[in-house]
């Protein structure tokens, strides 16, 4: 038997970040965006680094586009949007949807109305960055629609 019960919580945590690409060293998150090395002190963005950068330099896009540029999975994408981290702004032309209802929101799982409903069923508060924001303009596109996006692209690209 090989288990290795060695490791603690902690430690599995560090290990799901990554390696220092200068000397190998176990990174940290730093928790703005950056991990650093242990060891050597380097800095590289962490996925959620790598997505706001994106986001801040080329504009709001949709989680596969995002995915393409930056290299972190859309379902991580998806992730950041759901707890808030980063949100879509007003006026895209994609966003995320409620939960329960299907309306647009910017970021969050629930939208205002939703949320209040939850809240009356729960009776448990859920987490401010839960509840979402409705956009004031509405999208053409909504977010999950890569699909239909790629095929649209595909008739129209030249030969
Ligand atoms: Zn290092
Ligand atoms: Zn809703």
């Amino acid at each position: 038997m090989h288990k290795d019960k060695s490791l603690k919580k902690e430690e599995y945590k560090l290990l799901e970040v990554g390696r220092c690409e200068n000397c190998g060293g176990i990174l940290k998150d730093a928790g703005v965006g950056i991990y650093v090395c242990s060891q050597c002190g380097h800095e590289t963005l962490s996925p959620f680094g790598k997505v706001k950068k994106y986001i801040q330099e080329n504009g709001p896009d949709n989680a596969y586009n995002i995915s393409q540029a930056t290299g972190v999975p859309v379902s991580r994408i998806d992730k950041f949007l759901r707890e808030g981290r980063i949100e879509i702004p007003d006026g895209s032309d994609c966003y995320i949807t409620c939960e329960m209802c299907g309306t647009d929101i910017r970021y969050g799982r629930y939208c205002p109305a939703c949320a209040t409903k939850l809240k009356k069923e729960l009776s448990s508060a859920l987490v401010a960055t839960e509840i979402g924001e409705v956009p004031k303009k509405n999208g053409k596109m909504r977010y999950m629609d890569t699909d239909e996006r790629k095929l649209s692209n595909k008739d129209t690209r030249k030969r």
